[in-house]
């Protein structure tokens, strides 16, 4: 088969490759219909992943068809259309029966283009499926399910959930890429009064009004600080999701929270940020963070299905998998291609 092997820092190709087949009783292999790319394999490829093992094959994302199953998955049937998620757990570590996937002790967890070979191919093992696959239902498209493997769910576990979004409440979001999109829109499943996002990129605040936002701010060109608390009767948001990953964006949502608000941070930080803990402490303010869990898929995809949650807009570009090369050029190139997530099927 063929696969977007990692060569190294810079270097990437598309190449044949031996076919996976089950290695545990607990695996799926899946036949892949489409996949993603998301800012982790970008950042690897700039050198920022120096544990990845040449020849990895990355990605880990993916919707596609049962191929082969191991002996103790029983939850769905070979040719079944299913999503292949980001994270999947052993199911019996004390972190898996919390649903923290994530964290899992049994050798699961974001192993999917790290610990083993990922997404960008024709097929794909899944180890411990029974948590790393789901079946997709009738009604939801390919392209809905692929945004359901990491981005809505870290948006909605880590941003909205902890975030503990309520009715009423005044929402900012801090930074309008796939998942702070994402967190606007399951922001609004909890009927917030208003949700502000603060979005340097005009391409992306205009996505987010379509998306539902009630205000947009740039914060190069307005006081992010006036706006915000204009919208929460003079105090500030209920809650800002930070869902940028840099330190300014923190040190930002924590200035944007009303006295005993919260703040969620759902971006990768890779560097540091200042907490300011005096003010953080003299303000009463609740800051959670974590990272995805994916233990959210199943409900999100009934809410798709039932057309409460409309993801679609989050997909900006499609390519066959052939060109994925060309793929992660407009990926990595996002401020000039307007890229959010770049989609990649099987060609024809
Ligand atoms: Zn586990």
């Amino acid at each position: 088969m063929r696969a977007l092997v990692y060569n190294g820092p810079g270097r990437i190709s598309w190449e044949e490759v031996p076919e996976p087949s089950i290695a545990a009783e607990t695996d799926a292999v899946v036949a892949v219909d489409a996949t993603t790319i998301s800012w982790s394999e970008l950042s690897a490829l700039r050198g920022g992943a120096p544990e990845l093992p040449r020849g990895r094959i990355l990605g880990h994302e993916a919707v596609g068809r049962v191929a082969e199953l191991g002996s103790a998955v029983r939850h769905v049937r070979v040719g079944d259309r299913v999503l292949v998620s980001s994270v999947s757990g052993c199911g019996v570590c004390r972190f898996c029966r919390e649903g923290r996937y994530g964290q899992c002790l049994g050798g699961g967890g974001s192993v999917l283009g790290r610990s083993v070979d990922g997404t960008q191919a024709e097929l794909v093992r899944v180890p411990y499926a029974g948590t790393g696959v789901h079946l997709v239902p009738a009604g939801v498209s390919d392209e809905e399910a692929l945004m359901l493997a990491s981005v809505v769910p870290a948006a909605y576990e880590v941003g909205v959930l902890a975030g503990r979004v309520s009715p009423g409440d005044v929402v900012a979001v801090v930074g309008s890429g796939p998942v702070g999109l994402a967190a606007l829109a399951c922001s609004k499943l909890f009927a917030p009064s208003r949700v502000v996002v603060v979005e340097r990129s005009a391409t992306r605040r205009n996505l987010a009004k379509h998306l539902g936002a009630d205000a947009v701010v740039d914060p190069e060109r307005e006081d992010v600080l006036e706006a915000v608390r204009t919208l929460g009767e003079g105090l500030g948001a209920d809650l800002a999701i930070e869902a940028a990953g840099v330190a300014s964006a923190f040190e930002l949502a924590v200035e944007l929270v009303r006295p005993g608000g919260r703040v969620a941070v759902v971006g990768s930080h890779v560097a540091p940020a200042t907490l300011h803990l005096e003010r953080i402490w003299q303000k009463d303010l609740a800051i959670t963070t974590g990272t995805v869990d994916t233990s959210s898929i199943p409900k999100l995809l009934e809410l798709v299905r039932s057309r409460q949650l409309d993801v679609r807009a989050l997909v900006t570009h499609r390519f066959v998998r052939e060109e994925i090369e060309a793929a992660y050029e407009t990926f990595a190139d996002a401020e000039r291609s307007g890229a959010l997530k770049v989609v990649l099927t099987a060609a024809g």
